[in-house]
């Protein structure tokens, strides 16, 4: 089977009950991804992403939120910034949050409506504010500044909602980098420095047009009860502005995002269900249709539907170490080999025809292609024993792995795969299908991205 021409090729109604991506569905993507040469020799690494999976997610996220007047899911962008993958997402019923001119062009491109787009970026230039307004896509300003911005651009007519983004500092989670609300966070208007609270309910008096409050907490390393609290006092200084104006001026919250995602095993853990209940018992007047809600969900939408399968292309044994070379490193898992403790990812071994291996355990670095010595995905891990020509499978790496990958080496994008799953009556070996996604780059491409148009440039300032 060859990966048919168009990612409409796998049809909405899949024939394949509704189930988030299994260890299971993953071994039969590898087996057939290995068989048709997806994934081999000439294509040492590529992502895939289980379709079935993201709709499955989806609806689940959907389902979390029953009977709420208003509500718009909006998917991060930055978490899959691919197209097909954001328009299968818009299929399902999505929004989208975007946080660059970038990503606001491939929201559009995926055929995400204006009135279903939100844009978020932290440095918002004035072009990239004008474009938003001329659009209708909804703003979040990031501080005061850009809203006295926004008012001298914002033509009166301007269809967009716009709303303040405020850091409620409740506190970081267990990973710096990903906690949005500590008290020096760099987004949002810091609600707890002096004289904040006050100036933001300025703000909303002077411009009438100012109609949401944003918050986003953080996600990976965050607790629900952090998430919650967070949301709450988003929610408490919503009703403390319309007070104090006398009016019910602010009517959306986006509440952001950012649920963490359990990397340890196939379970989904916390569940959108867990979310919305957490949020129920510390904020129950979000939920009664007085406020429009917008949420943003990237990683747990999307990483546990996802994989990278790289092909191992030696091994060697290094000071009593065994160490696998695959062709899956740091130019698409960067997170995890900077940060291994913060990001540790589960590894599969398959052999060489795609099937999974095993046989006793052997401690073993899983390293990648780069030329660092960092450039490990896993350190000291048990699994059967790797061979050259084996493969080894990274999991839950459906957001932000390899769909953002980095350029480290020159080392091309991998290529990216959609699947669907189908049981066979009758077959042991359930049938996949493939769809294209993302070719990979090809090396003209790399030169070109590398400066080739302008190859003399630099002899050109002393001649
Ligand atoms: C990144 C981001 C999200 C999504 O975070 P995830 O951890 O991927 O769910 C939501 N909102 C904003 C403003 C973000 O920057």
């Amino acid at each position: 089977m060859s990966p048919s021409s168009s990612p409409s090729a796998l049809s909405p109604s899949a024939s394949v009950p509704p189930a988030p991506a299994s260890s299971a569905r993953v071994a039969a993507a590898v087996r057939q991804a290995v068989a048709t040469g997806l994934l081999g020799e000439s294509s040492p690494v590529a992502g895939f992403i289980d379709t079935d999976g993201v709709r499955a997610s989806v609806a689940a996220l959907h389902e979390a939120f029953p009977g709420v007047p208003s509500v718009l899911h909006t998917f991060a962008a930055k978490a899959s910034s691919l197209v097909p993958v954001l328009r299968l997402l818009a299929r399902c019923g999505m929004g989208c949050e975007v946080a660059s001119p970038g990503e606001l062009r491939l929201a559009l491109d995926a055929g995400f409506a204006p009135s279903k787009i939100v844009l978020d970026s932290p440095a918002k230039t004035r072009d990239e504010i004008r474009r938003a307004l001329a659009v209708g896509v909804a703003i979040n300003a990031d501080n005061l500044d850009e809203v006295d911005r926004i008012a001298s651009l914002r033509p009166s007519d301007a269809v967009s909602a716009i709303g303040l983004r405020v850091n409620p500092q409740v506190g970081g989670g267990s990973i710096g980098a990903m906690s949005t609300a500590t008290a020096t966070s760099k987004f949002g208007v810091a609600l707890r420095d002096p004289g904040a609270r006050e100036r933001v309910v300025k703000a909303f008096a002077a411009h009438p047009w100012l109609t949401r409050l944003h918050a986003h907490v953080g996600s990976q390393g965050c607790s629900l009860e952090l998430i919650a609290a967070g949301i709450g006092e988003t929610y408490r200084l919503a009703e403390e502005i319309n007070a104090a104006l006398g009016r019910r001026q602010i009517t959306g919250l986006d509440i952001g995002g950012g649920l963490p995602v359990n990397f340890a095993d196939d379970e989904v853990r916390p569940s959108f269900a867990a979310y919305a209940a957490a949020l129920r018992a510390a904020v129950p007047g979000l939920f009664d249709g007085r406020y429009e809600l917008v949420t943003e969900f990237g990683r747990s939408l999307l990483a546990k539907n996802g994989f990278i399968g790289a092909l191992v292309e030696y091994t060697k044994d290094a000071g009593g170490r065994r160490i696998a070379l695959t062709h899956a490193g740091a130019q698409t898992a960067t997170r995890t080999v900077f940060m291994p403790e913060a990001w540790p990812l589960r590894v599969g071994a398959f052999d060489a025809e795609g099937r999974p291996k095993d046989g006793p355990a052997l401690v073993q670095d899983v390293a990648g292609p780069c030329c660092f010595a960092g450039d490990v995905v896993a350190h000291a891990r048990e699994l059967p024993e790797l061979r050259a020509g084996d493969y080894v499978v990274l999991y839950d790496t459906g957001a932000y792995y390899f769909s953002t990958p980095w350029s480290y080496n020159s080392l091309p994008r991998p290529a990216v795969y959609g699947f669907d799953v189908a049981e066979r009556a009758g077959q042991e070996e359930p049938a996949v299908r493939f769809a294209p996604v993302r070719d990979a780059q090809t090396l003209d491409s790399v030169s070109a991205e590398s400066g080739l148009a302008h190859a003399d440039a630099l002899l050109a300032l002393r001649d």
